[in-house]
């Protein structure tokens, strides 16, 4: 049987084949009633739950501009972003978030609370943002960014924004943060 490409219709590196733990071959099974069907080895019965992936990000202010890298990875090649990423086994999304503003522009941030959780119906990915304050470092483009730069609170690039997640981020940030309405954006991403 093969793997039914509608269940994860924007991630076809889930169409996983083989079992992870003995090699046998997977195949798509009614496990539960009233659930997705799952993934499970032929072979040793093993279920292979799919789950979200969770992702951590931070935006942060330099001289009251908030700071914006452009990706230089697909998806999203030559967009903007604040900086984030997934958040590694065992790591907090704290940590995370940290870690992912030192790899990507070279700055440190300490974190000052959340600005939202944001989930797409369809999107296997739960994005986590916090609010952040730059405490040391020197911003440089560094992992998988082409070029940072600051934008002013009037002046963000919303047409030119990676994902959604970041659009809705940046908003609510603007919203409870700066006490500022964001534009209307009806792009859908
Ligand atoms: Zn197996």
């Amino acid at each position: 049987m093969s793997v039914n490409r509608s269940i994860h219709p924007r991630f076809p590196g889930w169409e996983y084949q083989f079992c992870p733990k003995c090699g046998g071959k997977l195949e798509l099974r009614q496990v539960k009633r009233g659930e997705p069907e799952r993934l499970v080895c032929t072979a040793c019965q093993f279920i292979f739950f799919l789950d979200p992936k969770v992702a951590a990000g931070v935006i942060f202010k330099l001289d009251g501009k908030i700071v914006l890298a452009r990706r230089a990875i697909d998806p999203g090649y030559g967009m903007w972003v604040f900086p984030g990423g997934f958040i590694d086994p065992g790591e907090t999304v704290e940590e995370a978030a940290i870690r992912e503003a030192r790899e990507e522009v070279n700055v440190e941030v300490e974190l000052q609370g959340l600005v939202g959780v944001y989930s797409y119906s369809g999107v296997p990915i739960v994005v986590i943002v916090h609010a952040g304050e730059l405490v040391g470092g020197e911003l440089r483009a560094a992992d998988e960014c082409l070029e940072v730069r600051s934008f002013a609170l009037d002046d963000l690039p919303w047409e030119d924004l990676a994902f959604s997640s970041i659009r809705d981020a940046l908003g609510d940030y603007l919203r409870r943060y700066m006490g500022k309405t964001p534009p209307e954006i009806k792009e859908e991403f």
